[in-house]
């Protein structure tokens, strides 16, 4: 599982421990109340996690467009992908990785996938926690609707 090693990330802004905090905290998540990603990602809200790690965790979308469709999270609020890429620390190549790793663990990466983040209202963002949609296992049309 990808992973990065080492030092943890601190937020700049206030910061909540997903969970209860631990003695020695190895990784600190900001994550939003009332956020459905944050609670996925944290485990209070259920959801078929295929592949997790300390940064970011790969679910099945409950509403599945393709024979694959996995999104992958940031367990760190992030509302979209503009947030993210102006993150500091990395962590949206971390979820581009986890996103390819999720291909090759379904067993799209040969035959093709799409990775999608939707950002923003004409793009068809609905939840406000940025992810990407790894979607594969049938043919595609381009350019999407
Ligand atoms: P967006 O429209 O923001 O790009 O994508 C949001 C995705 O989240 C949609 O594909 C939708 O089906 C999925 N989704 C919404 N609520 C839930 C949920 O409670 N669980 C899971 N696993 N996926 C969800
Ligand atoms: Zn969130």
């Amino acid at each position: 599982m990808h992973q990065r090693g080492g030092a943890p990330w601190v937020c700049s802004s206030a910061t909540i421990y997903a969970g209860q905090p631990p003695s020695r905290p190895q990784v600190k998540i900001l994550s939003v109340p009332e956020c459905l990603f944050c609670a996925i990602a944290a485990g209070d809200v259920p959801a078929t996690v295929v592949s997790s790690n300390p940064r970011t965790v790969a679910f099945r979308d409950v509403n599945p467009q393709a024979p694959v469709h996995v999104l992958v999270v940031p367990r760190a609020h992030h509302a979209n992908l503009a947030e993210l890429a102006t993150a500091a620390d990395d962590l949206l190549a971390d979820l581009v990785a986890h996103a390819h790793e999720v291909a090759l663990s379904e067993g799209i990466a040969a035959s093709g996938y799409r990775v999608v983040f939707n950002t923003g209202p004409e793009a068809g963002q609905t939840v406000q926690h940025v992810h990407a949609h790894v979607l594969g296992g049938r043919p595609m049309t381009w350019p999407p609707g």
